[in-house]
């Protein structure tokens, strides 16, 4: 699982950061870090998340790795 966060709409409300610490970071005020790649154990974190950003910022992708089905 992969996610994209389209920083363009990204207002730093900081709900990602809050329900998935290990995932979204606020750096200062506004600008958001993330890790693309979703590990295993993360996924429903992410996706609550996704659903809690008042932008819809976050987007999901069921990413296979090469290799997998
Ligand atoms: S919840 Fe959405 S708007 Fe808030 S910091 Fe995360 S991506 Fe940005």
């Amino acid at each position: 699982m992969q996610i994209v966060v389209d920083l363009t709409r990204c207002q730093g409300y900081a709900q990602c950061a809050f329900l998935a610490p290990e995932m979204f970071e606020m750096h200062g005020e506004e600008a958001l870090l993330y890790h693309p790649a979703v590990p295993e154990g993360q996924r429903e974190r992410v996706r609550q998340a996704a659903a809690a950003c008042p932008v819809q910022a976050i987007l999901l992708g069921e990413e296979v790795s090469p290799g997998a089905r």
